[in-house]
């Protein structure tokens, strides 16, 4: 555990973040425990070390070497009954029919959000979704420090639910409301940006216009500025080709993660799983292209 909790803080020395450093240590934290229950469950304590073991003497001709490490590892942790690979079984065929499915299922484990109460959203979605929080943040206060009092929302298409009310229109930076002298409207920004929920475990959340995974941002508003009023049945379909994007985004990071974890226990699978990755990442920037999109190799990176 200690050597667990070194390689965490490690991993969050570059963050800058400091709601997303808290958040990633307790992630990884319970990570690292759901993966190490995972193993002990299927495989008992001393199987964990001896999987390594199978790992490693994968050699099927020498049967007696496998057998002296086993006595060796046994001896070592002290457990009187070998476990591991049984004698007159080869390690691949076991590796294939009781080890690999467990790969499997720590593959598909997710480092999750630690504040998501559905706990489905990945540690990953909230790295993105704090930065570009931040951004927001950031880009407000640059546009109030430069002295800005009004500013316009960008428009987007394939704008999500709950900011397409707000796209387009004028906010003030300092809590007036009133007209513009072409005529429009506009109102404080914090109207639009502080809409608060609370989830149904009593969790407040800031989540209006600029907040979690929204990709508005706002311009310094000058009179005359016209943007383009969506079409309700586009943003539909917008909407829809993001969805996909998600979707082929998460099955290309999929096989990539079956790759890593195949790698050096079945070669014939871990190249399958490279080549199904590629496979999706084709279909996946095809499909963007198709749809005048960006991809974005972040998204599919693994490491
Ligand atoms: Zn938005």
């Amino acid at each position: 555990m200690e050597q667990v909790e070194r390689i965490i803080q490690e991993s969050i020395t570059q963050l800058q973040i400091n709601d997303l450093k808290i958040a990633a240590v307790r992630s990884l934290k319970q990570f690292a425990i759901r993966q190490y229950n995972i193993m002990v469950r299927e495989f008992g304590l001393p199987s964990v070390f001896l999987l390594l073991m199978a790992t490693l003497a994968n050699d099927e001709e020498e049967p007696v070497k496998r057998l002296q490490a086993q006595n060796e590892l046994n001896k070592r942790f002290e457990f009187e009954l070998p476990v591991g690979v049984p004698l007159q079984t080869f390690a691949k065929t076991y590796i294939e029919q009781n080890v690999t499915p467990v790969l499997d299922e720590l593959a598909k484990v997710n480092a999750l959000d630690p504040d998501d109460v559905s706990g489905r959203n990945s540690l990953r979605n909230r790295a993105e979704m704090e930065v570009r929080y931040n951004e927001h943040l950031n880009s407000i206060e640059e546009l109030r420090a430069s002295g800005h009092k009004l500013v316009i929302c960008s428009v987007h298409s394939d704008c999500s639910e709950r900011c397409s009310h707000w796209q387009g229109r004028v906010y003030s930076l300092d809590g007036t409301s009133g007209t513009t002298s072409d005529g429009k409207s506009y109102i404080p920004l914090e109207v639009a940006t502080d809409v608060y929920y609370t989830t149904r475990a009593g969790r407040v959340y800031k989540n209006g216009l600029l907040g979690f995974n929204c990709r508005h941002h706002l311009i310094p508003y000058q009179p005359g500025y016209k943007l383009p009023v969506v079409n309700p049945n586009v943003e539909i379909q917008q909407r829809l080709i993001t969805q996909k994007q998600r979707q082929l985004e998460r099955n290309v990071r999929a096989w990539k993660t079956r790759a890593i974890e195949l790698k050096d226990i079945n070669r014939e699978e871990y190249l399958k799983a490279r080549r199904k990755a590629i496979e999706w990442n084709k279909r996946y920037i095809a499909y963007s292209r198709e749809h005048n999109r960006a991809y974005y190799p972040s998204r599919t990176k693994i490491i």
